[in-house]
């Protein structure tokens, strides 16, 4: 088993990262806790690499559209009205549909970051999926205050500036996805024999 220091998490910054000029600000916040980058690339993704990049099965669409739902109900707006249904996987395949739009427009900045719980130590950095509901602190919070209340309305995404893993099964899949065994570095920070 690999050590907790030791494990790896895939992040990107979206197109509306990048465009914003956010990706140094992303990067600083890992490096600071203490996470170290291992990978890095700007890549201009094609629909094909985002639709392997999310999942496709079922359990992975009725829990994107399941959030949804319930956030919608929660402001009591109407989800069939803005989804034509109100089936969780349908609402989850109409996001992801999006996604291959939204994180077509531009380029994305990926990174492999390898650290202590790296998964959910970045997840905790980057904050909630909904931008409006992420903590001031968080990436997702101190930037952004996107909602699917006004995005999904749109038929679009919610921008939130970051991607990164959600669990073990999704980070190996999505380094494997985006990088290369020889585009992944070994090295030493200077600071870890310090900290840990
Ligand atoms: N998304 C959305 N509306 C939703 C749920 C998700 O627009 O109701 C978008 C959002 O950009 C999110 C992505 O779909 O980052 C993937 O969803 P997931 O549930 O995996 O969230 P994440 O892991 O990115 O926090
Ligand atoms: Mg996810």
């Amino acid at each position: 088993m690999k050590k907790p220091k030791d494990e790896r998490t895939l992040v990107l910054v979206k197109p509306d990262g990048v465009i914003r000029g956010l990706v140094g600000e992303v990067i600083m916040r890992f490096e600071k806790r203490g996470l170290k980058i291992i990978a890095l690339k700007m890549v201009w993704p094609t629909s094909e690499h985002i639709n392997k990049h999310y999942p496709s099965h079922n359990e992975w669409f009725e829990s994107v559209g399941s959030r949804t739902k319930e956030f919608f109900q929660g402001k009591n707006i109407d989800v069939n009205e803005h989804f034509g249904t109100e089936n969780p996987a349908e609402i989850g395949k109409q996001v992801k549909s999006w996604l291959l739009d939204y994180m077509t427009v531009g380029p994305v900045v990926a990174m492999v970051i390898e650290g202590m719980h790296a998964i959910t130590t970045v997840r905790k950095l980057v904050g909630h999926t909904y931008p409006i509901e992420a903590l001031p602190g968080s990436i997702r919070g101190d930037f952004s205050v996107d909602t699917p209340s006004a995005a999904n309305v749109e038929k679009r995404v919610v921008k939130n500036i970051v991607h990164a893993s959600g669990n073990d099964a999704e980070a190996s899949h999505e380094i494997e996805h985006w990088f290369s065994p020889e585009e992944i570095n070994d090295y030493k920070r200077s600071d870890e024999d310090i900290m840990f």
